[in-house]
């Protein structure tokens, strides 16, 4: 997902976001830290930003007619005229590890997340592992602080190979170098911390990449961005996102998951869901639908 801002960040917004397209200009977004056990793993929810967007087709449901989408939101008693997305992280702490999935849009463009770790009682040179989804700006830019200066000093930074390619190809020039030091890419399917398993997830990124983390019989599956809409892209995933760069890679993998969590009723964190962002995805008529739930 990415963000239309305003004029006056225009240039910034095109530095952190690279090739995405813009957003609507954020609200101000309160801080919030949302904590649960997953086995004997302690993990928070971390709030950054909302990102509301129109329903003009321009994002969801592209070449769909506007009162067909608009039926979907009516029938989840959402808003037709706009859709509804957050931008949440997920912090794990365990024995060893105070692991951080992704980052958020970062200072520049007032992103909470820094609050929000506050909030979770961590500070940002605790964090020793970064895991990034993909490398969209609502997911790395908060990799670096406003100074420009690496915001999380002692932490490694993990991504898929092909992501990290992707990203020194199309990201931001100036937090490639930032982080260039720190970055350890990886093969996709690879533990990365003990007990978090990265899952390749492409088609809205070349490297977009879950995370399955586990704790015993506990687990849960960070998504990323393969769903972004509660309501629409479960609803309808057979329909266009436009912040997917490869819309019919996205697609497939975005119905094969849904089906598969479905069947196997699995926990997921989905970073744009509804705050925090954590429950199943449960089959729908032809569709799916969302059943937030913590543990
Ligand atoms: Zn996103």
């Amino acid at each position: 997902m990415s963000f239309r801002i305003r004029r006056t960040l225009a240039p910034l917004a095109f530095a952190l976001l690279a090739s995405q397209p813009l957003l609507a200009v954020p609200a101000p977004t309160p801080a919030g830290a949302t904590g649960f056990r997953l086995g004997t793993l302690q993990l928070f929810t971390l709030r950054d930003m909302n990102n509301v967007v129109p329903n003009d087709g321009s994002v969801f449901g592209v070449g769909v007619p506007t009162p067909e989408v608009s039926k979907v939101l009516q029938q989840a008693h959402a808003p037709t005229d706009k859709i509804s997305l957050s931008v949440d992280a997920l912090l794990v702490r365990m024995p060893g590890h105070v692991v951080l999935l992704d980052t958020g849009l970062g200072p520049k463009v007032g992103g909470s997340l820094m609050a929000s770790l506050a909030a979770a009682h961590v500070r940002p040179e605790e964090v020793t592992d970064i895991l990034i989804t993909h490398s969209h700006g609502d997911h790395v830019g908060g990799l670096a602080t406003s100074d420009g200066a690496l915001a999380f000093p002692k932490a490694t930074i993990r991504m898929s190979a092909a992501e990290w390619s992707y990203m020194q190809a199309k990201g931001s020039k100036g937090l490639v170098e930032t982080i260039r030091a720190k970055v350890q890419p990886f093969k996709p399917g690879t533990e990365v911390v003990p007990g978090i398993t990265s899952v390749p997830l492409p088609g809205h990124t070349p490297g977009h990449s879950g995370y399955e983390i586990r704790s015993g019989s506990a687990h849960l599956l960070d998504i990323g961005d393969s769903a972004h809409s509660s309501i629409i892209s479960l609803a309808k995933p057979d329909w266009t996102i436009e912040y997917d760069g490869d819309s019919a890679q996205g697609r497939t993998a975005r119905k094969a998951l849904l089906a598969k969590l479905a069947a196997s009723h699995e926990r997921i964190f989905a970073p744009h869901f509804p705050y925090p962002g954590v429950g199943f995805v449960e089959k729908s008529g032809d569709g799916y639908r969302w059943a937030p739930a913590l543990p």
